[in-house]
């Protein structure tokens, strides 16, 4: 019953040889404190994410937003019509639009006169 050596604790990573368990993890907390971040799976990157287009009246799918506005355009030509003749008689909606038409004009239509600010040098 002798000479039965102890098998050390090796470090997995660089094979370095430690006596006790908590010098391996102390070993291991500062030598390698980035490794965990390697070992780790990588997160699988989603390959479907292709955005795809529906046409709101049909469900047609497009690849493209292009497409499927052309698709409404010619396939859909008086359901849009019609949408839009209910949008104006929508006075929620134009209002909406009105608030922001005249928001974007005080914003926008400010800067280019220029007028009222004079600051003297
Ligand atoms: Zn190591
Ligand atoms: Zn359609």
């Amino acid at each position: 019953m002798a000479g039965k050596k102890k098998a050390g604790l090796r470090c997995p990573i660089c094979k370095e040889e430690f006596k006790y368990v908590a010098n391996l993890v102390g070993h291991l907390l500062s030598a390698h404190k980035d490794y965990d971040e390697q070992v780790e799976e990588p997160e699988p990157e989603p390959e479907e994410e292709k955005e795809v287009y529906e046409c709101e009246f049909c469900g047609a799918q497009f690849e493209t937003e292009a497409e499927a506005q052309q698709h409404v355009y010619e396939e859909h030509k008086e359901e849009l019509a019609k949408r839009v003749e209910e949008l104006m008689q929508d006075e929620e909606f134009m209002g909406e639009l009105k608030e922001k038409a005249q928001e974007v004009l005080k914003n926008g239509g400010g800067e280019n006169e220029g007028g009222d600010k004079k600051e003297d040098k």
